[in-house]
């Protein structure tokens, strides 16, 4: 059946975001568990903060006005933490997984299209080797901990506006194991753990882009008390390359020619990724800012499989220079050359584009 949450923070169905507040703040600090520790109070805290995550979020609200409840995903330490400000704490107790690391690799743009192998170096906490994490000296004898007698965690009690409030932590001490060595590991001083450098090979697939990450599972630093390892994730920042730029899938080269090139149309060689040239015909009258698409240049997609497309930009570049013969042969164009016909409204697209509008 489901709650009637305006019922549960005793508030009218007209409730102000104020009055839902601090119906909930009473409610709130009546039955938080460690407040109150009976099963039931439990129960009420957990109903009373679902009814108040879903009032308290206008468009929820409205949802819920209209549509009634559909069960809750929220997450109620962190809604708590969030409205008392982190008056609880969580419980360290246990094993504890390992922090997640990350590293920042620069790869060229060959490397992004093809795909490579690299060997990283990654600094990083790993259970100490001598004495396997424990932290104890090999072979010195281990009691039982004087600070929580071999509980592991240690209770401290605190008085706040909202009443008594438990908090359990592990033991400083035995960080959490309940038994000290009488002689701390000599490498790592007790800790467990020590750091080292590691090598890691990262495969990158070919096709990856500038600023995606690739997760190495299981690379990351040690974790405590027997918890397991963080992960390692290696953002990847691809090189300017000096011909080329990306474009997603796509890659774009700058082909110039000279104006007789472009009226006439040429022959040319385009550079492509894998060093070999591709041939290229510059149609008769090609336009500046034209482009000429070769199919399956480009970049391999990324777990699609294919390529996307090499594209050319045509740039139309005039001598800043003329030797004697070259502008004997402009000065009779001139003469010769039929007038242009004015086409301002394709040059003011090419403005509009160059200004990105
Ligand atoms: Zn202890
Ligand atoms: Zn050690």
């Amino acid at each position: 059946m489901p709650a009637d949450y305006y019922a549960l923070l005793a508030i009218p169905r007209t409730a102000s975001e104020e009055q839902i507040r601090s119906a909930y703040r009473k409610l709130a600090r009546q039955y938080h568990p460690d407040v109150n520790p009976s099963a039931d109070a439990a129960e009420r805290f957990k109903a009373v903060t679902e009814a108040y995550e879903v009032l308290s979020d206008a468009q929820r609200r409205q949802r819920y006005d209209m549509f009634g409840s559909n069960g809750g995903d929220f997450g109620i330490g962190d809604l708590f933490d969030q409205f008392f400000g982190g008056e609880t704490r969580r419980r360290e107790r246990g094993p504890l997984r390992g922090a997640d690391l990350r590293f920042e690799l620069e790869i060229d743009l060959l490397d992004s299209v093809m795909g490579a192998e690299r060997t990283l170096t990654i600094p990083r906490l790993d259970p100490c080797q001598r004495c396997k994490g424990s932290g104890a000296e090999p072979g010195a004898a281990v009691s039982t901990c004087g600070g929580c007698n071999g509980q592991g965690e240690v209770r401290q009690v605190r008085q706040s506006v909202f009443g008594r409030f438990v908090n359990v932590s592990a033991c400083p001490r035995c960080g959490g194991a309940g038994k000290v060595a009488e002689r701390q590991c000599g490498q790592c001083r007790g800790e467990g753990r020590e750091r080292i450098e590691r090598s890691v090979s990262l495969s990158i697939p070919a096709g990856i882009d500038d600023g995606q990450q690739l997760r190495v599972s299981g690379e990351g630093e040690a974790g405590m008390r027997g918890g397991p390892s963080g992960d390692l994730y290696v953002l990847i920042r691809i090189k300017e390359h000096p011909r080329f730029k990306r474009d997603g899938d796509d890659l774009l080269h700058v082909l110039r020619v000279s104006p007789a090139q472009a009226a006439l149309g040429a022959d040319a060689a385009v550079p492509t990724i894998e060093g070999e040239e591709a041939k290229l015909k510059v149609p008769a009258g090609a336009q500046h800012g034209q482009v000429i698409r070769l199919r399956g240049k480009g970049v391999p997609r990324l777990g699609q499989g294919g390529r996307g497309d090499l594209l050319v930009f045509i740039e139309v570049a005039i001598p800043k220079a003329l030797n004697k013969e070259e502008r004997k042969l402009y000065e009779r164009l001139r003469e010769i050359a039929s007038p242009l016909a004015q086409d301002e409204s394709s040059m003011f697209d090419r403005i509009k584009d160059a200004f990105g509008q």
